[in-house]
């Protein structure tokens, strides 16, 4: 069972219809970068932006602390794009990782706050405990810095890519469980072109 994929994550399926409070935020001044929307290329597709380029994350208490390197570094991963302003910033937020028990068929799962909003004011994420995870070991089902990689590009408002010509890509939206078998999936740690090129679409 655990070697089946599984998908990762949220798609963000109502975003599409909030345009109108996108354009409105526009003429903000505090927001004077460029905030795009539904962008696409190879690889990558985007439904929104955050109104900053800033996007503040913190740690919740469920979270092992085994796992708060891995989440902190998945966090700087994005950060550290050349191409993209884009900053994770950890401190006292409304934005948080936790861990608990989600829908068994997901690894992990990304709410936003408000479905629908669009910018994004609020978002969390969860670690299905449902489920074995890893920092780096040889063994333990999902690795959490893979995982975590993943679902911070969805608070990016990047889309998963059910194309199996981006299997590579950190957007991709399913991973293997690792199992003694095989092994464990830390591909999505590092991002690849088209993951880059979306978040420097976004947050240029
Ligand atoms: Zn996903």
């Amino acid at each position: 069972m655990r070697s089946t994929a599984f998908p990762i994550g949220y798609r963000y399926p109502a975003l599409i219809t909030f345009v109108t409070i996108l354009i409105l935020t526009l003429s903000t001044p505090q927001h004077a970068f460029a905030i795009r929307t539904f962008g696409s290329g190879y690889c990558w597709t985007s439904e929104g932006a955050w109104a900053s380029n800033t996007i503040q994350f913190r740690i919740d208490g469920s979270v092992p602390s085994s796992m708060y390197t891995a989440i902190r570094t998945s966090a700087q991963t994005w950060t550290n794009i050349g191409a993209s302003s884009v900053t994770f910033s950890e401190q006292s937020s409304t934005n948080y990782v936790a861990y608990g028990l989600v829908d068994a068929r997901y690894a992990a799962i990304t709410y936003p706050g408000t479905y629908g909003q669009n910018p994004l004011t609020q978002v969390h994420t969860t670690l299905n405990s449902y489920f074995l995870w890893s920092t780096g070991g040889p063994s333990g089902a999902f690795d959490v810095q893979n995982i975590t990689t993943h679902e911070f590009g969805h608070w990016l408002f990047l889309d998963d890519k059910n194309d199996s010509a981006c299997s590579d890509e950190t957007m991709y939206w399913s991973i293997p469980a690792g199992s003694t078998t095989s092994p464990i999936e830390t591909k999505k740690r590092t991002l690849e072109l088209p993951d880059i090129n979306g978040a420097a679409y976004q947050y240029p």
